[in-house]
């Protein structure tokens, strides 16, 4: 996926040209793809000389700090600076919307997303973008990241000439990182222009291994053992080849988890030949954040529309549990283990029904 529409290109480098204060929103939990875009974008507009803004729902994790080092009071988060936050999105002049479909993606940011009359441009991999609400519209779902999607419109850009060389290193870098993490190292939605992409970087001189070591290699030791605990004695397998595992808010109190210290847990029981669809719900104070992934034929985002209130790509997305509407309001881990198992199960029961 390289062909970029131009007139989309023509568009967004005249919109840019014209705006001085830009805001770059992405989705609530922020992974690799969201943080890694961000920052790719935010440096190359820094480059053209605009006053840019990251603004955030919520914090990101520690291992993704390494992207956006340095960008001091550029990056705010509305969790611990709401008015300012909100503030970067009302005074400003162009909007990006990156990796979120829809301004609900950003949680609290959606009122000041909704009220401001400025310019969006949505970049996006997901299914359904909410393309009404958007002045241009970069949505491709073949392909394997934003950051991807994001390399080959700046690519398009006037002044970089189609070469990754002419990029900023820290987009070169942020972009890298992005798709690596949204693939999860090239193991899951990799495209013939993923891997011209990271061809293309490596050769304009990107560290890889300094990439890697970043997102893979620095871990705390109680993210290990969390997973051991939860591979032994908490991962249920049901009958319809459907595994789940469930982290009430002791057991992440008890290995003293972060934010994104969970991330890929969802995609081991994948490897198992029976299972179909595999299943993580984590507990917050009013709801269990949900992640689903599931192998080829099974549609995860119809999983995740259809009963956890949410959606995301074909065989990778999330939700959640509401405490209080899906589940009784003091609901805990047994409550939702059952609402997965029952509505799992009528899931599996209509695809088989489709397929008569
Ligand atoms: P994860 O399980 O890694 O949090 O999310 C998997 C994919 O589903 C990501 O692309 C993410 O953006 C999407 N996703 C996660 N939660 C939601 C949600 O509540 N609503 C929608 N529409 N997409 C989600
Ligand atoms: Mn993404």
């Amino acid at each position: 996926m390289t062909n970029i529409p131009s007139p989309s290109v023509a568009a967004m480098a005249s919109s840019v040209k014209g705006a001085e204060r830009i805001t770059i929103v992405t989705h609530t939990h922020p992974d690799g793809d969201a943080i890694g875009s961000a920052a790719g974008l935010y440096h190359y507009l820094r480059r053209e000389g605009k006053k840019v803004s990251i603004a955030l729902n919520d914090r990101y994790p520690e291992s993704l700090a390494f992207l956006t080092s340095g960008l001091g009071d550029d990056i705010l988060v509305y969790e611990d600076s709401p008015a300012r936050t909100l503030d970067a999105i009302r005074g400003s002049d162009l909007v990006f919307c990156l990796d979120m479909n829809s301004f609900v993606r950003a949680e609290s940011l959606e009122d000041a997303l909704t009220g401001s009359g400025c310019r969006k441009i949505l970049i996006d991999h997901h299914l359904h973008p909410d393309t009404g609400i958007f002045d241009i519209v970069f949505s491709e779902t073949e392909i394997s990241s934003t950051s991807e999607l994001l390399y080959y419109i700046l690519l398009s850009m006037p002044g970089i000439e189609g070469k990754a060389a002419n990029l900023p290193a820290r987009t070169a870098e942020a972009l890298l990182a992005g798709m690596t993490t949204d693939t999860n190292n090239f193991a899951n939605s990799v495209y013939p222009s993923t891997f011209r992409m990271a061809s293309e970087l490596l050769s304009a001189g990107v560290d890889r291994n300094a990439v890697l070591a970043r997102l893979y290699l620095s871990y705390r030791e109680n993210r290990f053992r969390l997973q051991g605990e939860l591979l032994k004695d908490n991962l249920r397998i049901t009958s319809r080849g459907v595994a789940y595992m469930i982290i009430d808010k002791a057991l992440a109190c008890r290995y003293d988890i972060r934010e994104g210290e969970t991330e890929g847990f969802v995609n081991l029981p994948l490897g198992i030949e029976s299972v179909r669809m595999s299943l993580m719900l984590k507990e917050e104070d009013d709801k269990f954040r949900v992640s689903i992934r599931s192998k080829a034929g099974i549609s995860a985002n119809r999983c995740a529309s259809l009963y956890f209130n949410g959606g995301g790509h074909e065989l990778a997305a999330g939700g959640r549990l509401v405490k209080g509407k899906d589940i009784p309001a003091e609901a805990g881990a047994a409550e939702a283990a059952a609402y997965t198992e029952s509505r799992t199960d009528e899931f599996f029961r209509q695809e088989e029904n489709m397929d008569i």
